[in-house]
């Protein structure tokens, strides 16, 4: 059979592959230009794993109390080699990306702080962490205030803005690389380098903090590599490869770590125990394939924005700009545009393919959300998968794919949905 044929047996009608097949034709350069940050990438994270010599007793199971769990201490100095800081935490432990972030937070931060976020309304999650939300726990309990700085109408930094709110307070900053689930831009390492340079200028002391989520392996540097005192993130998102089935990391001044690791586990134990429980072997290899990973995700990005711009919708980013994470977002316009499109991601999926997609209330949320997902780690956004809010402006955020094919029948499918419901024209 050849391969259109098998196309077509999966649902996808030849107008649809053709449409496809043209644009993936127009974007060979991008492409390869993904594949050069991937080909660094994977050297960068190879030679951490030599230089660290990791060896087969690094994939042993580790229980109890977890001393010496070998495997345990020479990832988080792998991940430290990679993303060049002095140290790193990186456990199953550590539940998801907001959870490292709150430790990375809450470690670092005593009552009559001040933590300022540099670029505007941070990551929803971090809102009752902060306390922006009140919520039990949050820092803003303890008495750690909070400011931000919003960005400028352009979407850049408020230079002016952020060296006006240092203050004698001011203990952290915290910048999100990131646009998550917000129409603004996201930023390369580059911008997130000149805040921290303005900050160090103003007050050296202050920790400066970067939410690196959906960020790692985009670029060739890491925000640590621009200055960064802590970058943190997801093992559920790039840096977990799709393998890591929990988890979260922070890497940065040992200092800063060693805090992390006492709020982690107790005052006195900090990184010492904490067994790594048998997810070792899929930390070390989740890490491994990233840079692919990442590669595979971000050409499904730029495959997807070049489709539906063509087709007239908006796309943030759009077709052509440079990506700084992997996200992507598609303005269908209309309810019907975002429930097709979340249908057909889901339809291409290698699990759950056969159940469909419904717009619900979801809590927490102010509007009915539809949610596509067949992963093989529940909730893994590092794996093709897509929701919008049913609301104007009508969008859909999309992100992941495990590998190149995979994104490709995702988007490829999400258009065969649009097109049975007759709200694209293929010409
Ligand atoms: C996903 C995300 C988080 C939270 O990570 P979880 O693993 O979902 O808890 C925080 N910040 C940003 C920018 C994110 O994208």
């Amino acid at each position: 059979m050849d391969i259109k044929t098998l196309y077509q047996e999966m649902g996808i009608r030849p107008s649809v592959l053709k449409f496809g097949s043209d644009i993936e034709d127009g974007l060979q350069e991008r492409f390869a230009a993904i594949d050069k940050t991937a080909e660094y990438n994977q050297l960068k994270v190879i030679k951490a794993m030599q230089d660290n010599r990791v060896n087969a007793d690094c994939f042993h199971f580790a229980s109890g109390y977890g001393y010496d769990d070998v495997g345990r201490d020479t990832l988080e100095a792998v991940y430290a080699s990679v993303v060049h800081t002095e140290s790193a935490l990186v456990r199953p432990q550590v539940t998801c990306g907001t959870h490292a972030l709150a430790l990375a937070l809450g470690a670092n931060l005593r009552p009559g702080d001040e933590l300022l976020s540099a670029g505007g309304k941070p990551y929803d999650t971090l809102e009752e962490v902060i306390g922006i939300r009140p919520s039990n726990g949050s820092l803003a309990e303890y008495g750690i205030t909070y400011r931000q700085v919003d960005l400028l109408p352009d979407g850049t930094f408020d230079f002016d803005g952020i060296r006006a709110a240092i203050n004698e307070k001011t203990k952290m900053v915290t910048i999100q690389r990131s646009k998550g689930y917000q129409t603004r831009p996201s930023f390369s390492v580059a911008q997130i380098g000149e805040v921290i340079r303005l900050v160090k200028s103003v007050k050296p002391e202050v920790i400066c903090m970067v939410d690196n989520c959906y960020g790692e392996f985009v670029e060739e540097t890491e925000p640590s590599d621009a200055g960064a005192d802590m970058v943190v993130g997801s093992l559920i998102k790039n840096p977990g490869g799709g393998l890591a089935p929990i988890g979260g990391y922070i890497a940065g001044r040992k200092d800063l770590i060693d805090s992390c690791g006492y709020r982690l586990t107790s005052p006195g134990l900090g990184k010492e125990v904490g067994a790594s429980l048998g997810v070792m072997q899929s930390f070390y290899q989740g890490l491994f394939l990233a840079p692919a990973v990442v590669a595979s995700a971000l050409k499904g990005a730029v495959f997807a924005a070049n489709i539906y711009e063509k087709l007239g919708f908006k796309v943030v980013p759009d077709a052509a700009e440079s990506r700084h994470d992997i996200i992507q977002a598609v303005e269908l316009g209309t309810p019907e545009g975002v429930i097709a499109f979340c249908k057909g991601i889901q339809a291409a999926a290698p699990v759950d393919a056969y159940v469909t997609p419904e717009p619900w209330a979801m809590p927490g949320y102010d509007s009915d959300v539809i949610m596509a997902a067949g992963a093989f780690v529940q909730g893994s956004s590092i794996e093709l998968s897509a929701d919008g809010p049913i609301k104007p402006p009508y969008a859909v955020y999309f992100q992941g794919g495990l590998t190149w094919p995979h994104a490709k029948l995702g988007i490829l499918m999400s258009l065969e949905y649009l097109a049975r419901e007759g709200l694209v024209k293929l010409s």
